[in-house]
């Protein structure tokens, strides 16, 4: 215990007091923990910033060996949400002062798909008069697309890494030029130049993955210098590659609290950047996302695609909330936060602070 509060004292970490902060136990974790919160409510306060979250299409042409939705997985129900509908869920979040919408499907990149999302970034800026923030996750784009994208309106990017050791990240996705290492941290560059904030973030818990791993993100993360994090347990899905080495994972409960660690070691480390309390926390604990806002989180995703879908975005089991409507989903989310002792910061875009600085000073 007593090396832990002696690391948390230093200013900066080294790569050996991250592992030493990694392996702490649930004792060892409390200061830890007590001490992001403390971080998030002095840097970047209590309010919790909403992103509608909206997956509109479960169609995918990778095939990344841990994820429910891959090409290859032929018992998924592929579907695709028309625009109208798309737009209302967008307004849904609008009427309800979400601030941001979160668009987000399997990647394609076909001339069909980047068009739809070029005609919906530029109509969810209308309906809203140009008030809706729009982030989107549609894997790796040319520079060109990506561009467009970002002239039209979009103006947060997320883009998990996954894992930042390449060796892991060829584990987990197959051996092909459609799945390489090298070309996700370029679109991860190309996004930053182009003028999006920008997230990343990776799975805890992966088969192969160690301590030390984790702890490489963590010094990626800061010397990328990224805007924004998202961050969640890796979840075993029965008709995945992955599927095979279930047997060898932590428990998903140590899945869990791991990620907490990983949530708190980079609140600390980067005290400005907006960190989400992601949806896959939700799917082992049902307060996983409240405890995530505990212990350093301060964005939450709240899904508002249209039920008959849900179900059928599967990117792992046990996915939450697949039964219930965006409205079910907003009553719940208020009190849940409020008792976990944040409040939502309704109609602010909840910007990352880290990217506001850093632009104002380039
Ligand atoms: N196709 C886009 C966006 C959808 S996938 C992309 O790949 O970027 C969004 C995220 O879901 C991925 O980045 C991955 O980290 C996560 N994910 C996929 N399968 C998962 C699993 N089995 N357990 C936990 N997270 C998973
Ligand atoms: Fe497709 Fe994204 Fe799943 Fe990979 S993680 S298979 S790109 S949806």
């Amino acid at each position: 215990m007593t090396k832990i509060i002696e690391i948390l004292t230093k200013k900066e970490f080294e790569r050996q007091d991250l592992i030493s902060l990694l392996k702490a136990s649930r004792d060892e974790a409390k200061p830890i923990f007590e001490r992001a919160y403390q971080v998030k409510k002095d840097c970047v306060g209590t309010k919790v910033y909403y992103r509608g979250l909206i997956e509109f299409s479960n169609i995918c042409s990778k095939d990344c060996l841990y994820c429910g939705i891959r090409l290859s997985n032929k018992n998924t129900n592929r579907y695709e949400i028309d625009e109208a509908n798309i737009l209302g869920a967008a307004e849904f979040a609008y009427k309800h002062r979400y601030a941001s919408v979160v668009l987000q499907s399997g990647e394609r990149t076909d001339k069909v798909f980047i068009d739809k999302v070029d005609y919906l970034l530029k109509e969810i800026k209308k309906l809203s008069d140009g008030k809706l923030g729009i982030t989107i996750s549609l894997g790796e784009q040319t520079e060109k697309v990506y561009r467009r994208w970002f002239d039209s309106g979009a103006h947060r990017y997320l883009l998990r890494i996954e894992s930042t050791n390449k060796e892991l990240y060829e584990k987990i996705h197959p051996n092909n030029s459609k799945h390489s290492y090298e070309e996700r941290l370029n679109c991860l560059h190309l996004l930053r130049k182009i003028g999006y904030q920008v997230g990343t973030g990776v799975m805890v818990g992966l088969p192969f993955q160690t301590y030390e791993n984790l702890a490489d993100d963590l010094i990626f993360f800061k010397t990328f210098d990224i805007d924004m994090c998202g961050m969640g347990p890796f979840i075993e899905h029965a008709e995945t590659p992955l599927y095979q080495y279930k047997d060898q994972l932590a428990s998903q409960k140590d899945r869990l609290f791991d990620t907490f660690k990983m949530i708190a070691i980079l609140r600390i480390m980067m005290p400005d950047i907006n960190i989400a309390a992601a949806t896959a926390l939700q799917a082992i604990d049902p307060m996983g996302r409240e405890k995530a806002l505990k212990v350093g989180a301060n964005i939450i995703m709240p899904n508002i695609t249209p039920t008959l879908h849900r179900k059928n975005y599967q990117l792992y089991q046990n996915k939450p909330c697949i039964d219930e409507g965006a409205d079910d989903c907003t009553s719940c989310l208020e009190a849940r936060i409020v008792l976990a002792g944040d409040k939502v910061g309704y109609g602010e875009w909840g910007d990352s602070f880290h990217y506001q600085k850093r632009t104002t000073k380039d």
